[in-house]
């Protein structure tokens, strides 16, 4: 048997007449740039989160750049994420010429911890880009209470958890702004570079849609200096026919965590925590060990696909040497670096494959003592269902 962490065919096959079609449609039309499958799919976004307004992006890297242009963020600017992330977040902070100020994470969730945020706020503090990581919000009542008590933007990074609920409210529509990410290996993925902004907000809307033609507005008359940041008609086609099964994708991704929360339960591998208030879709299904390379070479022999997301925290990062960041600073970021591993949990894994993942994990890792931080807790079922 083989089984890769993602197996993006076996979506294709099931699902390729509607998607055919719906590319069908667009080359009828010969409308390439922005149009109705554009606007139709931000409307579907809008509403799936709950927020007045979405707007499409080129790429989820891009939905937090015109986020971070539009709100005016620049140099001498300052803004909060988590250091455990892709790159994205913290790049998107970079490119505008602000400061990314990195706060550690809550090593049960791997998500920014909002108890260090205080701690972190200076007068230059401009806002919080909290990253909901792996497909599960993070703890967002704190996070807005300090950004509301600090006049700060929130702009929540939820490539990774279109979708997830917080007290029943939609990933990316608690703070300013929410950004989306259609990469391909994500919840909700295209065929190719897509993202997507929603916001409550309607004067930032209309900057956002400003911002991704050039600062055009009208046509050749520019207000601002923006980029070509626009969501594609292609892209939002694909995206429609797949948004339909969005549901589905995400309760069959929770049962498969669900499965391994049961196998690892007792043994040394430490299952991912979901907090109460959440309902996570597991973008990925990431597990911590305590030889984690040795696990994985063994599961890479088995033929079982596995990822370390992500090996290097960005405080750490070479191009953020200038920033001054050093080994040691932000210790549950750099522990989590070194023990995560996810494991295949796409919707499709038939019951077959993901024994055979867990028989492989546990023959490795399950015995011993198991990695211990701060707030571990052996005994709780982290994958249920609220
Ligand atoms: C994927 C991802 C992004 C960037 O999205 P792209 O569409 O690849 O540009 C940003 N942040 C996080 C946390 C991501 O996982």
């Amino acid at each position: 048997m083989e089984i890769p962490l993602l197996d993006l065919k076996v979506q294709h096959d099931a699902i390729q007449h509607e998607v055919l079609a719906a590319l069908a449609e667009v080359f009828e039309s010969q409308v390439f740039i922005g149009g109705p499958k554009v606007l139709e799919l931000e409307r579907k976004i809008a509403d799936l989160c709950g927020c007045r307004f979405a707007v499409g992006a080129s790429s989820g890297t891009d939905a937090l750049l015109n986020c971070m242009m539009s709100l005016d963020i620049g140099p001498g600017d300052e803004v909060i994420t988590s250091p455990f992330s892709f790159f994205a977040s913290a790049g998107a902070i970079a490119r505008t010429g602000a400061r990314p100020v990195f706060v550690d994470i809550d090593p049960r969730t791997f998500n920014m911890d909002p108890d260090k945020l205080g701690a972190a706020i200076t007068r230059r503090t401009r806002a919080i880009m909290p990253v909901h990581l792996f497909g599960q919000v993070c703890d967002m009542d704190p996070i807005l209470a300090v950004a509301g008590a600090h006049g700060l933007a929130v702009v929540e990074d939820s490539a990774q958890s279109i979708s997830a609920t917080y007290r029943g409210l939609r990933a990316g529509s608690m703070g300013t702004a929410g950004c989306f990410s259609f990469f391909p290996s994500k919840n909700l993925g295209g065929i190719g570079d897509g993202g997507m902004i929603v916001t409550n907000d309607e004067a930032l809307f209309e900057r956002l849609v400003t911002m991704r033609n050039h600062g055009a507005k009208p046509k050749y008359f520019h207000r601002f200096v923006g980029g070509n940041f626009r969501l594609d008609p292609v892209q939002a086609a694909v995206l429609l026919v797949k948004l339909q099964y969005l549901d589905s994708w995400s309760g069959k991704r929770r049962a498969n965590a669900l499965y391994y929360d049961e196998r690892f339960r007792g043994s040394a591998v430490e299952t991912p925590h979901v907090l109460p208030q959440c309902v996570s879709v597991f973008n990925q299904y990431v597990i911590r060990a305590h030889d984690r390379d040795r696990l994985r070479e063994h599961l890479t022999h088995s033929r079982i696909g596995s990822e370390i997301y992500y090996p290097v925290p960005l405080h750490l990062q070479e191009c953020f040497r200038p920033l001054g960041g050093r080994a040691g600073d932000l210790p549950h970021a750099e522990q989590a670096c070194r023990e995560v591993l996810a494991l295949p949990v796409y919707p499709e894994l038939t019951g077959e494959m993901r024994a055979y993942v867990a028989d492989q994990v546990l023959l490795v890792a399950g015995k011993g003592e198991g990695v211990a931080y701060e707030g571990a807790d052996r005994s709780r079922s982290a994958a249920a269902v609220h």
